[in-house]
């Protein structure tokens, strides 16, 4: 809880902490891998890197720290930033022919001399982590019985990206109900704003999602139970667009002014009025890599009960 002044009324905003998330998720995990390693299994990820962009680095960081906890071992491949796409693809057939390797990150945007729709339709979606294959975003598009079970459970792979599951994650965690709720998400990028939307409609909310084009933005946030921020516009959303009771899901990420990270809303602006809100750091991006590290346990349990 953080505490404010509001109208002269002493009021708080609960904070959404991403920490208690990864830590509740990461005690039923950890359980899981024992239990593997118990039959011979140990999951493993595979970081594929080409060159060492800061964003890459840090999310790598994040993924090797929690999978540590987990029980996951992590194998890091690297390719300099001039790799060919012959050496690239090379690589990806060798991560998907390798038994022992459960789950594949690799990180996008890659250099732009290189060919990502090529790269990303070379990924088996069984070991797609981070729904960025056509198979894993069918499974999501395809998960309709309010189940993330049943995402995880699409025929061809199908696990959705990390960053949208943990915003669902995140909203269970701290008992939010889903059901009927009036959902607005801004953004609809492949990697959170169409995902998220989708895997919410799963959860029975009823879903509008806003892009650069939407009119009448803050009108429309307003009418939320639920906002889910993904603009990639640092302090896009401010006061204007919140009203008392709701709850906000921030997942933008910026380096403001004073070097500080800050995400997609105006923090001080929104946290008096809302009921709810993930800070900045320390919020959905905190349950990202333990969704990551989910995927790659359920991958294992798959290809052990194969
Ligand atoms: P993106 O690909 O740039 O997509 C941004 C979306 O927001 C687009 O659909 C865009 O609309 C919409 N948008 C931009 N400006 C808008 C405005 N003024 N009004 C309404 N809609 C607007 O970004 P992304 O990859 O989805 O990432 C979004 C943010 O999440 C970024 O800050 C990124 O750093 C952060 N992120 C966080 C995590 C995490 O773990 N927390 C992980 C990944 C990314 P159009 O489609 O019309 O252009």
């Amino acid at each position: 809880m953080t505490a404010s002044i509001r109208g002269g009324i002493f009021t708080m905003a609960m904070l959404l902490k991403g920490a208690e998330v990864a830590k509740a998720l990461t005690e039923g995990l950890h359980a899981k891998t024992e239990e593997l390693k118990k039959n011979g299994v140990e999951p493993c990820l595979a970081i594929l890197r080409v060159g060492a962009r800061e964003d890459d680095l840090a999310y790598e960081r994040g993924a090797l720290k929690r999978c540590e906890k987990v029980g996951v071992a992590v194998r890091q491949v690297v390719l300099p930033e001039d790799v060919t796409q012959e050496v690239l693809m090379e690589n990806i057939h060798a991560l998907n022919a390798d038994e022992k390797v459960h789950g594949v990150l690799m990180f996008r945007p890659l250099p732009k001399h290189l060919d990502d729709e090529a790269a990303r339709a070379a990924l088996d979606p069984k070991k797609d982590m981070d729904g960025i294959t056509d198979g894993s975003l069918a499974a999501v598009y395809a998960g309709t019985d309010g189940s993330m079970t049943a995402v995880y459970a699409g025929t061809k792979g199908g696990y959705p990206p990390c960053t949208a599951a943990a915003c669902v994650a995140l909203l269970k965690h701290y008992n939010i109900p889903i059901k009927g709720k009036r959902v607005v998400v801004i953004g609809r990028s492949l990697v959170i704003g169409k995902p998220v939307s989708l895997l919410l409609l799963a959860e029975h909310a009823t879903v509008t999602i806003c892009h650069s084009r939407s009119e009448n933005l803050p009108a429309i946030c307003r009418e939320a139970d639920i906002l889910v921020v993904a603009a990639g516009k640092a302090g896009m959303v401010g006061a204007e667009s919140v009203r008392a009771g709701q709850i906000v899901l921030d997942v933008g990420i910026h380096v403001g002014a004073d070097g500080n990270l800050c995400g997609d809303t105006r923090f001080a602006e929104v946290e008096p009025v809302v009921e709810a809100i993930t800070p900045v750091p320390g919020g959905v991006g905190t349950v990202t890599s333990t969704i990551l590290a989910s995927h790659v346990v359920e991958a294992a349990e798959r290809a052990a009960n194969q």
